[in-house]
Order: C-alpha cells, then sequence, then structure tokens
C-alpha cells in the first residue's frame, strides 16, 4: 500500500483530497463511517444494520471534480452495457437549472436555491429545509418554534434516506415560524424544516411550489399552506385548484407571473433565468447528485492515511522517502468507534517533517475501494519499486480490453477507477482518458436460499472444493450449463449431480467401448 499512499498525496497536493465535517453515514455494528456507494436501502452493504447519521471529521476525495468528465466519458464507451451507464447517469445526476438568491427576511441572510424549473418562481408559497441544515442554526429560534424544531431534527436523524425520500412514505415538518423573501416578486414565504429534503443536495434548501411539484403539493395540502397555480397546461386549458388531487409538474404557459405571462416551457426557463441573472439575484447553474467521496475509515485494516496534522504547520504529507507510513501491531482490532492506531501513542505522536516541532499522525485508515481503483495499473509492474508503475509499460499495455465485474460494482468501484484513471492522466501518469474499452458484467452467483454469494458473507462454494469432490472435468462442465456468462445463476448441487449422471453413465461408457480399438474414424 505504499503506493496507495503515494496516490493519496498526489491527490493531496492537488487539493482533491481534503477533510471536512459533516454528516456521515455511520455503521452502529462495525463501528466504522460507509461511503454512500456502501449504503444499500438505507442499509451497511457488510452487515445490514440500519445506517445512522453522525457528524464527524473525514477525509474526502473531490470526485466531484470529474462529475462532467464522469458522465461525458460514457458517450465514449459503446461497449459499456446500457444499464451501468445509465446507473452511473442517475448516480451522478446532473441537472441544469438555476440558482435563486432568496433572503431570510429577520436575518438579511442570503439563501441561494437551486431549482430546475424557475419558471414556477411565482408559485413558490414555502421553503423546505433539511433538518441536518446549519442554515436552522442561524435563524436564531426561539421559545416553543425553537424546542419543536430541535425535538423534529433529533427525530429525523433517526430515518434512513430511504424513509425520508422514498415516494411510498408520508412526508412531515415543521414550520420554524420565519419568512424568506422571494427576490422576484418580494412575497414573503413560510420556513419550513422538512424530512424529505436531504442536506447533500444543492443547498440543503428547496423552494417549495405545491401547484408544479407533487412532493410540495402533499405538504402543503397536510399542513394548509396556500398553493399557487403559475403553469398552465397551454393558452386554452386553465387548472382548477378545486379538482386538483395532484400536481401538474409539465411545462406549459406561465400565468399569474407578472412581466412573465405567457411564456412557454424552455423559452419561460431561459427568460426567467436571464432576469435574475440581470437583476443580480440568480445564475444558471449545474447541480450534481454525486457526492464527494468518504474515504477514510476507523477501522485497523487499511492503508493509514500519510498525513501529519502540526499545530504550525497544519496538515502536512509524509515526504514520499518516508512511505509507506506501515500498520503498526496492535493488540486488538476491535473497532470502538475510532480507529484503533488512535490509541497508540508510539503510532500517533512524531516530529512535523516541516518544523521539526511535535505533531500527530491521522489515525484513520483508507477505504479498500481506494486501492482497488488502480489495481489493475500496478498488476502490469508489479514489482516496481522506485514508482506506482512504469509509464512506458502501461502505456504498453492499456486500455484494458475486457474489463469483467459484477453489476454490484455499477456505482462503486466502476465509477472510482474511472476518476482515478482521469486523474492520473491529468498529472500525467497515463495517456487513456477511459480504463477500459469493454465492460462484461458477469451474471451473479446466487446460493440455494437465493442469496448473493460474496466473500464478505462467507456462502461461496469453493470451486477447489468441488473440483476435488467432483473431478474437473465434471465441474466445469456444470459450471457451463448452469448458464451463459452474463446471466444470473441459482448454484445448486443438482446441477453437478445431472452432469456428473450424463457423463458417468453415458460419455464414459462410449469411451469405455472404444477404448481397445486401435483407431476411431471420428467423422
Ligand atoms: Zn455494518
Ligand atoms: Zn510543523
Amino acid at each position: 500500500y505504499k503506493w496507495t499512499q503515494w496516490m493519496f498525496v498526489q491527490l493531496f497536493r492537488k487539493g482533491l483530497a481534503y477533510q471536512k465535517t459533516g454528516w456521515v453515514n455511520w455503521c452502529p455494528e462495525d463501528k466504522t463511517v460507509l461511503a454512500n456507494e456502501q449504503v444499500i436501502d438505507g442499509k451497511c452493504e457488510r452487515c445490514e444494520t440500519v445506517v445512522e447519521k453522525k457528524k464527524l471529521k473525514q477525509w474526502y476525495f473531490k470526485i466531484t471534480d470529474y462529475a462532467d468528465r464522469l458522465i461525458d466519458g460514457l458517450d465514449s464507451l459503446p461497449d459499456w452495457p446500457e444499464n451501468v451507464k445509465t446507473m452511473q447517469r442517475e448516480w451522478i445526476g446532473r441537472s441544469t437549472g438555476a440558482e435563486i438568491d432568496f433572503t431570510i427576511k429577520e436575518t438579511g441572510e442570503k439563501l441561494p436555491i437551486f431549482t430546475t424549473r424557475p419558471d414556477t418562481i411565482f408559485g413558490v408559497t414555502f421553503m423546505a429545509i433539511a433538518p441536518e441544515s446549519p442554515i436552522i442554526d442561524r435563524l436564531n429560534l426561539e421559545g416553543e418554534f425553537k424546542e419543536k424544531v430541535e425535538a423534529y431534527r433529533k427525530k429525523v436523524l433517526l430515518r434512513t434516506e430511504i424513509e425520508r425520500t422514498s415516494a411510498d412514505t408520508e412526508k412531515d415538518g415543521v414550520f420554524t415560524g420565519k419568512y424568506a423573501v422571494n427576490p422576484f416578486n418580494g412575497e414573503e414565504i413560510q420556513l419550513w424544516v422538512a424530512d424529505y429534503v436531504l442536506a447533500g443536495y444543492g443547498t440543503g434548501a428547496v423552494m417549495a411550489v405545491p401547484a408544479h411539484d407533487s412532493r410540495d403539493f402533499l405538504f402543503a395540502r397536510k399542513y394548509d399552506i396556500p398553493i399557487k397555480i403559475v403553469i398552465h397546461p397551454d393558452k386554452n386549458t386553465a387548472l382548477d385548484l378545486s379538482r386538483m388531487d395532484d400536481a401538474f409538474t409539465e411545462y406549459g404557459v406561465m400565468v399569474n407571473s407578472g412581466q412573465f405571462n405567457g411564456l412557454f416551457g424552455k423559452d419561460a426557463i431561459e427568460k426567467t433565468t436571464e432576469f435574475a441573472a440581470e437583476n443580480g439575484f440568480g445564475r444558471k447553474k449545474v447541480n450534481y447528485k454525486l457526492h464527494d467521496w468518504l474515504i477514510s475509515r476507523q477501522r485497523y485494516w487499511g492503508a493509514p492515511i500519510p498525513i501529519i496534522h502540526c499545530p504550525q504547520c497544519g496538515q502536512v504529507a509524509v515526504p514520499e522517502t518516508d512511505l509507506p507510513v506501515l500498520l503498526p501491531d496492535v493488540k486488538s482490532y476491535i473497532p470502538k468507534g475510532r480507529s484503533p492506531l488512535a490509541d497508540l501513542p508510539e503510532f500517533i505522536n512524531v516530529k512535523c517533517p516541516e518544523c521539526g516541532g511535535k505533531a500527530e499522525r491521522d489515525p484513520d485508515t483508507m477505504d479498500t475501494f481506494v486501492c482497488s481503483s488502480w489495481y489493475y495499473l500496478r498488476y502490469l509492474d508489479p514489482k516496481n519499486d522506485s514508482e506506482p508503475f512504469s509509464k512506458e509499460k502501461v502505456k504498453g499495455w492499456m486500455p484494458i480490453d475486457k474489463y469483467i465485474g459484477g453489476i454490484s460494482h455499477a456505482t462503486g468501484h466502476l465509477i472510482y477507477f474511472r476518476f482515478f484513471q482521469k486523474f492520473l492522466k491529468d498529472i500525467g501518469w497515463v495517456e487513456d482518458e477511459e480504463p477500459a474499452r469493454v465492460l462484461f458484467n458477469h451474471g451473479m452467483v446466487y446460493d440455494a436460499r437465493g442469496e448473493v454469494m460474496s466473500k464478505s458473507k462467507g456462502n461461496v462454494v469453493s470451486p477447489t472444493g468441488l473440483m476435488e469432490t467432483r473431478g474437473i472435468d465434471i465441474s466445469r462442465l456444470g459450471m457451463f450449463f448452469t448458464a451463459p456468462g452474463e446471466k444470473e445463476v441459482l448454484w445448486s448441487d443438482d446441477v453437478i449431480t445431472g452432469v456428473e449422471k450424463f457423463v458417468i453413465k453415458k460419455l464414459f461408457r462410449i469411451i469405455d467401448r472404444f477404448a481397445d480399438t486401435e483407431s476411431i474414424d471420428l467423422k
């Protein structure tokens, strides 16, 4: 892992590895943080415990700087399966729209809001803020409102992201007693805290247009918040609020919108955005769902993060000549909520490489997915001890002709290794923009109970064991017979038994019959 640490140092030097305090996914069972990509349906990918949110200082890779290249690069990969490309596009979640600056009435604080539908701006009747958002702390809430909001925030933090955003669960929220001002018409709108807004998306607050957004519509009906129609389907069809049981979410003609009345669809979006820009309270903006990649872990097994914290110099990268930072021996690997390395003074206490003063090593280790983000390059030059790999060798072999992996990595490893490839290209170590020309998704193998076989679950049937008991020919033939490579397989011993009967009772008998013959005319 010396060279994984070297990779970290390169990213750190370019400002692409950084530490920040934020809400992170925390597995209470494994006692470590998880990347968003490691949370499946609100549960820990390893142990299936419901994931909690915790506020912690962690290391991130700034993968969001590469969001456009990660999306646009997919168009240059005709031999990647469509479903994987779609999953990556949705995971990165690029949307174009406008950022509009609302103002909090009481404090004057500017509240920039991202929206893909600035043409509905005159229909905003409330604003919904994520319960985690620091915006709430700055509202100076008092008395009854403060109590209610704080109690609500605590309650929501126990809910999973899925519960909060799924279309099937009822959304709730609480009024803060404060108002924001819509810069387009000066109207005062209610500020709510609502569970369906996630802190990581945009600024952690959304403008709510109940007449033209289904979630906002349900929320407004539930709490008796005004609903104002500002889009009609076309010039001859008007909406009637008393007959609506859902929002009208399509494009249409702007109404009740002052000077913008009569504008339609894309044109309406452009004109309203331009107006906001000209008047200094808005701008065109691209937004992404992709977050930066959380890579620090509070467990023993992983490459130690090669950073020294110095009270004088701040964060200092371990000099490349001092790499690797070796994992020290520990008595107990059991995670206790912080890295086991944090309890080893002989590991933690070091001299600052810059000023020579007293300093401390970072106690965290890196997610294993950091190592796997560039292993394919090391495989081309595994014994090199003077550099991560030889540029010449890599130039000769790369890109990968055919990369084989499971669909479960679609929005994890298969994004991470593309990110590393692009970064290494930017710093002059590789030449190709994409690591793999062809991607082949093999089918997953399920055990007899219908569970995916995986190393982390320990339910894998070992091919070696099978070959020892059944023989190599029968094992191989059995695997070929179960399914084509891209299909999923429900593995059971019956398949092998069937193949075994065929081989022993039919094939071997035929062979036996001709065993003594001198030569056979196979035609
Ligand atoms: Zn877990
Ligand atoms: Zn120092």
